[in-house]
């Protein structure tokens, strides 16, 4: 449990409370940004595990095995002019 100030009041209310005990106002905007909050931690987890699995999948993947390199390697080997 944690404290929160109002924004009408400014007095002191815990972050549980549906409305302020001294003024009455909403606690609307605490709750949004609480929810904003949870947002962005889902979003940022979401990006780090986006990342870790790029990492893995390029250090998973062969170097020059790809259906492209190989063709891009079978294309210069056919098209070298003769010597
Ligand atoms: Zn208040």
């Amino acid at each position: 449990m944690a404290l929160v100030q109002c924004k009408e009041c400014g007095r002191e209310i815990s972050d549980r409370a549906i409305a302020c005990p001294q003024c009455g106002d909403p606690k609307r905007m605490a709750s949004s940004s609480r929810g904003i909050r949870i947002l962005l931690g889902v979003l940022v987890s979401v990006l780090v595990l986006m990342f870790a699995a790029g990492i893995l999948f390029a250090w998973l993947a062969p170097k020059a095995s790809t259906p492209v390199d190989v063709y891009i390697d079978d294309l210069e080997r056919t098209s070298a002019p003769p010597r």
